[in-house]
């Protein structure tokens, strides 16, 4: 695999759907593991379903593969019914977390293995098996046990040997949990590059923001056994449907409270004695005067200093220098906090320093 950076979003992916999801729906005894999910993958996409541990998200994978079978609902794969289909019927193929290599077989067997399963002869095994090794940076090691491998390595052995069937759709499980954080980053480029070397679909599963961010044309952001939210990364990053995605996502501050006035371009908000303006604009229904609503304003939006609007009087809690930016934690009136992300100018304001601190109106965005 090539080490060349890619970044964001690529245009590869179709428009057509490959995997759809149905009011799809698993329980186990007295828990609701998939909760009536609807979700189209479309073809060629590099798909992330990202959510906290206990969310679906890995349940949600196993009824793709087909090693659960669903309660209710419908799936379909290149739009054929595939609730019944045995999982060897299915054209996908699994990286499990944790790998799940043969540990008595070498990284050449454990490559073979899905060929030797559908009876491909030896010849041709191996000629695929030496694509594989070459295309994923491990020519030389085919003769080393799994044992003899480091983390990327086992890493890549089982991305090999599930790929090597070529199976429309890859899914994959939290594969990158197991290695630390600079092989971690390393594989996350490696990943999205060889998705769009073999030019398949890729859904991967992950509780981790960054890996979901970097890898990801879509993602789905999965709560309590259902989607949240699906779009594109930064979509989501900027318009976060609801406070669970907001908070999770960890970029915003949260306001909520009882919408004082509606005038043509802003709403009054009263949130424990402080009174904030939002702007209107773009938005189609308009809260109502009473109604109890919620807002985020991004870290970056926040502004410190006397020409700040919706400001309010703050003391510095907390301020964390991380080179080019810094983040301060400020503390309003009401015993609430605000988190500004600033870049980092000629002095850091000190804790414990008072100051102003607001937003524009127009960077606040309701939560609906
Ligand atoms: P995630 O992969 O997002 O961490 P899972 O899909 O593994 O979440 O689990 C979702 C929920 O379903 C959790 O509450 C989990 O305990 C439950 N669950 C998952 N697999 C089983 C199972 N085989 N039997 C019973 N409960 C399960
Ligand atoms: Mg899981």
């Amino acid at each position: 695999m090539s080490s060349e950076p890619v970044t964001g979003a690529s245009s590869a992916s179709s428009t057509v759907d490959i995997i759809e999801l149905e009011d799809l729906r698993k329980e186990y005894p007295g828990v609701v593991a998939v909760d009536d999910v609807d979700l189209h993958i479309r073809e060629g996409e590099f798909f992330t379903l990202l959510g906290p541990s206990g969310s679906g998200k890995s349940t949600l994978l196993q009824l793709i593969a087909g090693i659960e079978t669903p309660t209710s609902g419908e799936l379909r794969i290149r739009g054929e019914r595939v609730n019944d289909v045995k999982a060897y019927n299915r054209n996908t193929s699994m990286v499990f977390q944790e790998y799940a290599l043969f540990p008595h077989m070498t990284a050449q067997e454990n490559v073979e293995y899905g060929l030797m399963l559908r009876g491909v002869d030896e010849q041709t095994r191996a000629e695929r098996a030496g694509e594989m090794f070459e295309m994923m940076g491990l020519a030389g090691k085919e003769d080393r046990q799994v044992t003899e491998l480091s983390g990327g390595e086992r890493q890549r052995v089982a991305t090999a040997r599930s790929l090597v069937v070529e199976p429309d759709v890859l899914l994959l499980d939290e594969v990158l949990g197991a290695l630390d954080e600079k092989l971690s980053k390393e594989m996350q480029i490696e990943l999205k590059n060889l998705q769009q070397t073999v030019d398949k679909t890729f859904l991967f599963v992950t509780h981790s923001q960054e890996e979901a961010f970097t890898m990801s044309d879509r993602i789905a952001i999965m709560h309590d056994g259902d989607v949240a939210q699906v779009g594109k990364p930064l979509d989501i990053y900027k318009n976060p449907n609801s406070e669970f995605v907001a908070d999770f996502l960890g970029v915003s501050n949260i306001i909520s409270g009882t919408v004082t006035d509606v005038s043509d371009q802003h709403l009054v908000i009263e949130s424990e004695g402080i009174t904030y303006r939002v702007s209107t604009a773009g938005i189609a229904d308009v809260p109502a005067e009473g109604e109890e609503i919620g807002f985020f304003v991004p870290n970056e939006q926040v502004v410190i200093g006397a020409e700040a609007a919706n400001a309010n009087e703050a003391v510095v809690a907390d301020t964390v220098f991380k080179g080019p930016h810094t983040q301060y934690v400020l503390e309003l009136e009401n015993g609430s906090q605000l988190h500004a992300h600033e870049t980092t100018g000629e002095t850091l304001i000190e804790e414990g320093s008072s100051v102003t601190v607001g937003f524009e109106p127009s960077t606040a965005k309701l939560l609906r």
